[in-house]
């Protein structure tokens, strides 16, 4: 078979053109390579990556130790299902617990799954725990969302192209404004069905939305107030992009290398994905405490492949390097560098008009409509100096490197970033 031929990157997004499903619209580069904050394509040219396959490659690609506790767990023992024990889940278990502040954990594969698990984690709680009448449990979302692609999922998102043609929708779920602390009170107030408010700390794909200052803590206090779960979907903004361990931890001082999981806002429920493999491998959670979290009896709930030995040992070494090698602390420094750089930039340009994120979860608004190709154009040019990343929507380019990124590597973006701006001018 032909499959391990050497092919041009013409040939290989030929072939993706015509064997693969149309449901992307790639930047075109073929890549074959990464090494920490780099990655080659097939022609051998070097690029810093500035998605980080939307932030699942924080730790940096091919990180040594998650490559190699995944190598030898894969010689070891790769799949039992869970209808047997297997002798990684439980340590993974105690070790992500003790990390994060939780009693229990439920694995599963991907984010989606994952928010899904908490969707149904927090309606049986409603009907079982809080004594909402059966199938009458509402949960509120925000306009603009991203929680992933399942039926449930796309049925409470506003973006036309993830939802038209894909009905009838999944019934249950209240949409309020993001950042809308007078809107949540009001949909509690007059809603006496309401479970939870599930919620992205820094909405990522809408364009790296940061909510006000203190939105996340009163709108949590105000699910207490009401007796409503308030479900952090962190697959996006968790494990260290944003500068601390988790983006609910706000400005609290723990997410260094001693950091125990303590959180300035505590979810009830949190959704871990992305980066909780650093990219090797399809690693999702759900973390609860025990009064919620136990209302999951056998048979409720599953996935053959959630929970795996060798799942469970690759997010043990990804978390592992997070701490080591102090990675929301370097986030958190190196986010401030690159958008009081960015602003400098800024003052004088006349084809960027903001920066906005936080830590190394970063955006730049261009000066144009959402319809213009510009920023696609931008990342085209991007690519060939050398940096790929990639427009959210129209006119919103996303910044998100490996956080193993050093300060020197992170001022030559920052040139190759202004430097491919400014011929737009
Ligand atoms: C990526 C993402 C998801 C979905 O994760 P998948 O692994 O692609 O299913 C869910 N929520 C947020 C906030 C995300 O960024």
């Amino acid at each position: 078979m032909a499959v391990l031929e050497h092919l041009t990157s013409q040939q290989a997004i030929d072939l993706e053109d015509k064997y693969g499903a149309h449901n992307y619209h790639p930047l075109p580069v073929v890549l074959s390579k990464g090494e920490g904050v780099y990655v080659w394509d097939v022609e051998g040219k070097k690029y810093y990556d500035f998605l980080s396959a939307y932030s699942a490659v924080n730790q940096g690609h091919c990180h040594p130790k998650i490559v190699d506790a995944m190598v030898n767990q894969a010689k070891q023992l790769t799949l039992t299902s869970r209808a047997f024990y297997n002798d990684v889940l439980g340590k993974y278990e105690q070790y992500a617990t003790s990390y994060f502040g939780y009693d229990k954990l439920l694995p599963m594969n991907t984010g989606a799954e994952a928010v899904e698990t908490a969707l149904k984690l927090c309606r049986k709680w409603a009907y079982e725990v809080k004594g909402i009448n059966e199938n009458d449990a509402e949960i509120i979302v925000c306009e603009n969302n991203f929680h992933g692609r399942t039926t449930t999922i796309i049925s409470f998102s506003n973006d036309p192209v993830a939802r038209k043609n894909f009905g009838p929708y999944t019934a249950g779920f209240i949409k309020i404004e993001y950042d809308n602390l007078q809107a949540l009170e009001e949909a509690l107030t007059n809603n006496k069905n309401v479970a939870g408010f599930l919620v992205e700390p820094i909405q990522g794909e809408a364009g790296v939305y940061v909510p006000s200052e203190g939105y996340l803590a009163k709108a949590r206090a105000l699910c207490e107030k009401h007796n409503v779960l308030f479900i952090a979907d962190e697959v996006q903004t968790g494990i260290a992009r944003t500068g601390r361990l988790l983006a609910t931890c706000g400005n609290c001082t723990c997410a260094d290398k001693n950091c125990s999981g303590t959180p300035e806002v505590k979810a009830d429920i949190l959704i871990l994905g992305k980066a909780l493999s650093g990219g090797a491998y399809p690693v999702s959670a759900v973390l609860a405490n025990d009064s919620i979290m136990n209302v999951i009896k056998p048979g409720n709930h599953g996935s053959t492949f959630g929970g795996n030995p060798v799942a469970a040992a690759v997010a043990i070494a990804a978390l592992d390097v997070v701490k080591d090698e102090a990675l929301a602390q370097n986030a958190y420094d190196l986010g401030e560098l690159f958008r009081s750089e960015l602003s400098k930039y800024i003052e004088t340009s006349s084809i960027v008009t903001a920066v906005r994120g936080k830590g190394l979860l970063n955006a730049i608004l261009i000066n144009d409509t959402e319809e213009s190709d510009t920023a696609w154009n931008i990342c085209i040019a991007l690519r060939d100096n050398g940096l790929l990343a990639k427009p959210t929507h129209g006119n919103i380019i996303r910044f998100a490197p490996p956080l193993v990124m050093t300060k020197e590597q992170l001022l030559d973006c920052v040139s190759i970033i202004t430097k491919t701006l400014k011929a737009f001018e």
